[in-house]
C-alpha cells in the first residue's frame, strides 16, 4: 500500500498491444497474450497514461530500437487464434 493508493481503488494502466475478437486487450508487457483482468488493471494507448513499470520498461526499449521520428505502428488488430480455441 502506498499513500497514493489508500484505498487500492487506483488501477494500473498497461499499454494496450494487443485486441483479441472478443474486445479483450492484452498488455505489452504480457510474455503470453492474454485478455487484461480489467477488475485489476486497465490499458491505455497513451504512453504518458501507462502507470505500468514494465509497460514503460518495454515502450522505452522500443523507442530506442525504432529509427528517431518514425510514427509508432498500430497495434496488430486481431490476436492470432489459439489452436483448439
Ligand atoms: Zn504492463
Amino acid at each position: 500500500m502506498t499513500k497514493d493508493d489508500p484505498y487500492h481503488d487506483r488501477k494500473l494502466y498497461h499499454f494496450a498491444d494487443r485486441i483479441n475478437d472478443r474486445g479483450g486487450v492484452s498488455a505489452l508487457c504480457f510474455k503470453l497474450p492474454r485478455a487484461i483482468n480489467l477488475r485489476i488493471a486497465l490499458w491505455t494507448l497513451r504512453e504518458d497514461a501507462v502507470t505500468c513499470l514494465q509497460c514503460r520498461k518495454l515502450l522505452r526499449q522500443r523507442k530506442a530500437a525504432e529509427p528517431a521520428g518514425s510514427l509508432t505502428p498500430a497495434p496488430p488488430a486481431l490476436d492470432k487464434p489459439h489452436p483448439g480455441g
